[in-house]
């Protein structure tokens, strides 16, 4: 039977609940969406005690569907003021499924000056303090909690930033070799743990069982078909698998959509040194692992080993978005400097693509120069010791641009946009400005139609179309992130038709139900709905799903295009 974990951080209490009819059927992005918009109040202090955390692994999590164990953090968000919710690998969401837990609920506000973490084994919750963790890094924090706890044990922690409350702080979720890798990192969710003065959640599965299942049989084959399904795409099968996310600098430069040095072109002149080509390269020749899987049951393995020059594992790859935030962006091109600031953001708790752009616009504002590596490893330092510069630093891009007068500030919401220019790529445009997260690729994928001619083919540059697309991706996406498969599933299930069967059969076959598609894609739409209504009651309005007027001023070279799609489109985006 699985249930709800309530922890008040106010009167240091945990108690365990069943599931209520309001979030029967829900799970992942679903469950955080639906807890945070029936029970936080939208105008809300995000950093106060009527905030809350919330950690739930999805629907098909603890199976052993391929790919199925994210899990998703949800809170109002400390960046955008709106409905957030994060998903990252890691064992936290499969070890959570296999303990009987759909979510983990943070309450309150501990007043006193103390730091606690939390325990959570086989029918087994404590608080207790942790003091001796303050002022860690998420990596130091780590080795500490695995010191007392075991090499069983997950572990979800935040860094210097997540207890500075900074709004670009991430929680961090350990990956298979307790390393932490993997973040919930968009939208400063860390900051809401910090402000709960909770540091660290230790996650034992020990005696925890693999999740229930209704039909065994009918999960198997179906659990098959879509296995084979990820195996056959091109992208989930060997794009992804050899060269990692990071193929996509060459790919979208190509396309006159990189954006570099903050958005002022879409291409950049030393985009090969910092491609997934060269990222391979480098990690053969060192002697790296050039194909790993961040959870159990990945079978895509878009990570890899990141070695220093001396042929020593120095950090996980970094993401195709974490390269573009501290490469182009910032106009650097030495991927030893940027696996250095990966690392770094994955030390202090902090998400890499709002913090790439706070120092790309604080580069522009006159800070350090395009280009200086040395410059922006100094900034970002600055954020783990909190000073003064890497608070602002460390509050976002749109705290930085005001605070130096910079008017190309790219973002939505307050959210940092990701690394496609929304006048080349036009579908991620529509996603970027209409998502109740704020600028986020992953919200609504449209770079496949657009970019790589995944489930049809919409021209990047014009209008037509693109409406319509980020439309279907956003409600496809929202079903992902509740099901808890990671993302990049998407490629097999938008271009071979089987495999979003397969997605439906294995739902039914564990819940003992008989759903059809249309029903799954009604639920995509229920969660935009649950995230819509929540920001409106904040006081979101359609004058927020608008990208910054540079976008329709600034024509962005090679391609001299700008962000043309009329707002009356954008405004039909959620008309189901
Ligand atoms: S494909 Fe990549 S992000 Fe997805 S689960 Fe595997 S390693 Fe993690």
């Amino acid at each position: 039977m699985f249930k709800i974990i309530r922890v008040n951080m106010s009167d240091l209490s945990v108690k365990s609940e069943g599931i209520s009819e309001a979030y029967s059927g829900l799970g992942g992005r679903g469950l955080t969406s639906a807890i945070v918009a029936n029970e936080v109040d939208p105008l809300c202090s995000p950093i106060g005690p009527n905030n809350k955390l919330v950690i739930a692994p999805g629907l098909l999590g603890g199976t052993n569907c391929a790919n199925s164990g994210r899990v998703s953090a949800g809170a109002k968000s400390p960046l955008t003021g709106a409905i957030k919710e994060a998903n990252s690998g890691g064992q936290a969401g499969g070890y959570l499924s296999r303990l009987g837990i759909a979510a983990i609920v943070i309450e309150g506000h501990a007043e006193q000056e103390k730091l606690y973490k939390l325990y959570v084994g086989k029918d087994k919750y404590e608080l207790s303090e942790a003091n001796d963790l303050r002022g860690m890094g998420n990596y130091a924090t780590v080795d500490k909690l695995k010191s007392a706890f075991g090499e069983k044990a997950g572990f979800v922690t935040i860094g210097q930033a997540g207890e500075m409350k900074l709004a670009a702080a991430s929680i961090a979720f350990t990956d298979r070799e307790l390393r932490p890798t993997r973040h919930a990192g968009r939208g400063g969710l860390g900051a809401v743990m910090g402000s709960k003065n909770l540091k660290a959640i230790v996650i034992d599965p020990t005696d925890g069982e693999v999740a229930p299942v209704v039909d065994k049989e009918a999960f198997k084959a179906a659990a098959k078909r879509f296995a084979k399904a990820l195996q056959e795409h091109p992208v989930t099968s060997q794009g992804l698998t050899n060269y990692g996310t990071d193929i996509l600098i060459n790919i979208i430069n190509e396309a006159g959509a990189l954006p570099t040095r903050n958005f002022s072109s879409g291409r950049f002149e030393k985009a090969e040194n910092v491609s997934g080509e060269t990222l391979n390269k480098i990690t053969v020749e060192r002697k790296g692992n050039p194909s790993h899987g961040c959870m159990s049951g990945c079978i895509i393995r878009c990570s890899g080993d990141y070695m220093d020059k001396n042929g020593e594992y120095f950090s996980k790859w970094p993401e195709y978005e974490t390269v573009w935030a501290w490469g182009p962006n910032c106009g650097i091109d030495d991927l030893d400097a940027i696996a250095r600031m990966d690392r770094a953001c994955d030390d202090f708790g902090l998400d890499t693509i709002e913090t790439g752009n706070a120092v790309a616009v604080a580069m522009e504002g006159g800070v350090k120069p395009f280009g200086d590596a040395a410059g922006a490893e100094e900034l970002l330092a600055e954020i783990g010791r909190g000073t003064p510069m890497g608070r602002i630093l460390g509050s976002g891009a749109a705290v930085v641009g005001k605070t130096f007068g910079v008017r190309r500030v790219p973002v939505v919401k307050n959210q940092a946009m990701p690394a496609y220019d929304p006048r080349a790529v036009k579908g991620v445009g529509v996603t970027y400005a209409t998502s109740p997260m704020g600028a986020d690729h992953t919200a609504g994928y449209a770079v496949t139609a657009n970019i790589m001619n995944v489930g049809g083919s919409v021209d990047p540059l014009k209008a037509d179309g693109q409406v319509e697309l980020s439309k279907g991706l956003q409600v496809a996406t929202a079903l992902i992130d509740t099901a808890g498969l990671c993302l990049f599933v998407a490629f097999p299930v938008l271009d071979i038709p089987d495999a979003l069967t397969a997605v439906v059969d294995m739902l039914n076959a564990k819940y003992g139900l008989s759903l059809t598609t249309d029903d799954v894609m009604a639920l995509g739409q229920k969660v935009l709905q649950i995230e819509r209504d929540f920001n409106a009651r904040a006081g979101f309005t359609a004058a927020d799903d608008r990208l910054p007027e540079f976008f329709r001023q600034e024509k962005l070279p090679p391609h001299d295009v700008i962000f043309d799609i009329p707002d009356a489109e954008l405004d039909t985006v959620f008309n189901f």
